[in-house]
């Protein structure tokens, strides 16, 4: 083994290969990727960057997650992904859509950097999606206990 054949390298080789195959102009529109696309999953590591989820853990999270203006585009929000973008499962992109954290200005966010627009959001997501699971949890038990209370009553009440 050369010294410089380290394992380090050998991944950033393996970045470039999957750069070059995805992005590669050869590919049909709806196959390749955009230079933004692989660079936000590269730079997340493949985790939502709201909740942690592995992006990578089953084909159906990969293909349902998505790319988040951190900053909504109907505040101001850029395009640009170093600054403004984020990696989020369909999960957490789903019940943040516009919304901002309530404790941060669009003008605050805007002097921001990519890893505190982050911190400031994060907080939110996660709450609504606590606030969202415990709704789903009672509708669950109540549907299924209607359901029983419907049979032990013969139908009744
Ligand atoms: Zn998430």
């Amino acid at each position: 083994m050369a010294m410089n054949d380290t394992p380090a390298d050998n991944y950033k080789d393996m970045e470039k290969k999957l750069r070059n195959r995805w992005m590669s102009p050869k590919l049909p529109e709806n196959v390749r990727w955009t230079k933004e696309a692989i660079e936000i999953m590269l730079r997340a590591n493949g985790y939502c960057e709201y909740c942690g989820a592995d992006i990578v853990g089953s084909p159906e999270v990969f293909w349902s997650c998505q790319y988040d203006h951190v900053l909504p585009k109907d505040h101001g929000g850029e395009e640009d992904y170093g600054l403004n973008k984020v990696l989020a499962c369909a999960k957490c992109n789903s019940i943040k859509r516009k919304r901002l954290p309530p404790d941060v200005t669009k003008d605050e966010m805007k002097s921001m950097e990519l890893p505190d627009r982050i911190a400031a959001v994060r907080p939110m997501v996660l709450e609504l999606r606590r606030k969202q699971r415990l709704i789903e949890i009672y509708a669950n038990f109540r549907e299924v206990l209607e359901l029983r209370r419907a049979q032990s009553n013969g139908g009744g009440r």
